[in-house]
């Protein structure tokens, strides 16, 4: 029943149903009131002219009567002559005038002279009527007035149906008379309706012509349109996203296509952006990306991105690289505790255009506006990226930066599969980089990053200090109070050792209770003091176990330094692992500086292997 339903029908259908209908009109018009009209009018104006000229043909006979009472004309001449007149006188070719008296007798006809003097009382037409008499009857009661009958054309012998208007003139008794054939109005009425109809019936084939014509121009570009969305919608993969409809027209279609144009310059445009930062290496990449994007192609020219740090609750600006430096827009408390900012907090996107203080810890509140958008990923935020504008006045101005932080929504939209899985990816790489027990960088990282770091302290023309560092006796601890005091006492170490030294020093586990300290650049000769600080610090700590008793444990120390021993790094290393065995010997808690036998020693071993043992002592 849904498709007998006018709003469900096809554009098409509905605009040739209404031509139809137009049509249909029209043609009821003409059939029932044009042609009928038209009928009555000919009629009556067939009977016009027939009275105007019997008035003409009266106004002959007054003339020839009025010279007889001038006495210019003897009567009887003056009836003559004007009978003559009349006899002679003929008006759309064929019609005439004939004249009877009130007897009736035939006064003069011109196709029937016999009948002339004549009583025409009994003379009847092939229907009965007494024409004649009832001439003289119309003639006695109104002087003048239309009669019906039959009656023969001039030539010829049947009687055809005849009007005739006949008027009484009164000096000498006669009735004027003239008429026309039916039959004549009859064909010119033919006539008119069958030109009325060829007319009506080429106009509403022209109409409903020029109706599908129109229709199909619409629903031909609407279907385009139509199609074109369709194959959006089913993100089937196969769109041609550089297809665009041809514009003809500024009609409504006209503005639907160039809609449409538009939208898949934006969908080409976002999806080229996506495939441009799936094949960006780092995350730092697409957040450049972005950050460009939203920049030059948005005019979002300030622009700050948030990572959260989900462990530690707290917020950081990892885009532009060097915002930390500059004054935040935000109250820094956010930074800390990341539950304070409310985009953050609602995981929604949270715009001050409306409301200026819809975040309290926006400051630039009054000569700014600021929307931050939340980067949500299953389910969490993990990050978002904030706008920052002044304040406008103009609506206009106003829309475009709407507008531009939609568009920046739909960028950032496309961007967050990929900023997922560069995340994933890079806290994968940093878990395969860290020690899980204590949280330190293992030896894959010291491979992986060491080679610049030397560069960089030749560079600066500092040294490296390498402390390899060993607790004392430590299996006693495993032994006595079991692996888990072990395992604490060694994150106890492994936390104490990274405060002793700067946030650019590395510290990693090496091997079991093993580790490595590399100090960068630091002057000839430091590391030795470094090194008895920390002898003098792990003796002082409280190493407390999970039963609460509290150990006391040391750590024996080899150290050398970069490029001061040697300008290979590696071989520092071995030597210091060397002299860490000669700390060990020598009764441990103590710290051992690599000399050349060492060095010369360890010129002779390779560099270790990812995977190896730490180097044999
Ligand atoms: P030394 O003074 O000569 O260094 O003696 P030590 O007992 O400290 O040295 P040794 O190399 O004999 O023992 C190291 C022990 O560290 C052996 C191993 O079971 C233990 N160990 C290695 N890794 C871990 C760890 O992750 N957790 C715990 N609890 N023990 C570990
Ligand atoms: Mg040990
Ligand atoms: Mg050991």
């Amino acid at each position: 029943m849904r498709g007998l339903q006018f709003s469900q029908w096809s554009i098409l259908a509905k605009i040739l149903f209404i031509s139809c209908l137009s049509v249909l009109m029209l043609l009821l018009i003409v059939f029932f009131y044009f042609i009928p009209g038209i009928q009555a009018r000919i009629i009556d104006e067939k009977k016009a002219g027939v009275q105007h000229v019997v008035e003409v043909a009266h106004g002959v006979v007054s003339v020839f009567h009025q010279e007889y009472k001038q006495g210019i004309l003897e009567e009887e001449q003056a009836k003559k002559l004007a009978r003559e007149a009349l006899r002679r006188i003929r008006y759309r070719e064929k019609e005439y005038f004939w004249i009877n008296d009130t007897q009736p007798v035939m006064v003069m006809h011109p196709n029937f002279p016999e009948l002339e003097g004549k009583s025409l009382e009994d003379h009847v037409d092939p229907h009965g009527k007494r024409l004649f008499k009832e001439f003289v009857d119309v003639v006695t009661r109104k002087g003048q007035g239309f009669v019906e009958y039959h009656w023969p054309r001039p030539g010829g012998k049947e009687p055809l149906p005849k009007m005739s208007f006949v008027k009484g003139f009164a000096p000498w008794g006669w009735v004027i008379g003239s008429g026309i054939y039916m039959d004549d109005v009859v064909t010119e009425i033919r006539e008119l309706r069958v030109i009325s109809i060829s007319g009506a019936t080429v106009f509403a084939v022209l109409t409903l012509l020029l109706a599908w014509l129109v229709g199909r121009g619409i629903t031909h570009r609407l279907s385009k349109v139509i199609v074109g969305l369709k194959e959006i919608a089913s993100g089937n993969g196969n769109v041609d996203l550089h297809k665009r409809i041809a514009i003809t027209s500024i009609d409504e279609i006209g503005v639907l296509s160039n809609e449409f144009n538009g939208l898949m310059e934006s969908i080409a445009r976002l999806n080229h952006f996506k495939k441009v930062i799936e094949e960006d290496d780092t995350l730092e990449d697409v957040y450049t990306r972005l950050w460009e994007t939203f920049h030059g192609a948005l005019n979002l020219t300030q622009c700050l991105i948030y990572e959260v740090d989900v462990m530690n609750h707290t917020l950081k600006v990892v885009y532009p690289v060097d915002a930390e430096n500059q004054i935040l827009p935000c109250n820094p408390e956010i930074l800390v505790n990341c539950e304070l900012c409310k985009a953050k907090k609602t995981g929604r996107e949270v715009a001050s255009m409306d409301f200026p203080r819809i975040c309290r810890h926006f400051l630039w509140f009054e000569s700014h506006e600021h929307v931050c958008l939340p980067m949500s990923i299953g389910g969490g935020t993990v990050g978002l990226v904030q706008f920052i504008m002044e304040k406008v006045e103009t609506h206009a101005e106003r829309q475009s930066r709407i507008d531009g932080v939609f568009k920046a929504g739909q960028y950032l939209k496309e961007s967050l599969p990929v900023i997922e899985s560069k995340r994933l990816l890079q806290t994968l790489r940093e878990s395969a980089l860290r020690d899980p027990l204590t949280g330190l960088h293992n030896r894959r990282f010291l491979q992986e990053c060491i080679d610049g770091i030397c560069f960089g302290a030749m560079r600066r023309h500092k040294s490296l200090g390498v402390l390899m560092c060993d607790m004392d006796h430590f299996k006693q601890v495993n032994d006595t109070y079991g692996h888990g005091a072990g395992d604490a006492v060694l994150k106890t170490l492994a936390k104490l050792l990274r405060s002793h030294v700067r946030g650019t020093d590395l510290v990693i586990r090496f091997g079991g209770e093993e580790f490595l300290i590399v100090l960068v650049d630091i002057d000839p000769g430091e590391t030795g003091q470094i090194a008895e600080k920390l002898l003098s610090s792990v003796a002082a700590c409280e190493f407390r176990i999970s039963d609460g008793r509290i150990l006391r444990k040391t750590v024996s120390i080899g150290y050398g330094e970069f490029p001061g021993d040697s300008d290979q790094f590696w071989n520092v290393l071995k030597s210091a692992d060397v002299a860490l065995y000669h700390s060990k010997t020598m009764g441990r808690n103590r710290a051992t500086r690599v000399d050349s036998r060492m060095l010369m020693a360890a010129d002779q071993v390779e560099p270790p292997e990812e995977g190896e043992k730490p180097v044999s002592r």
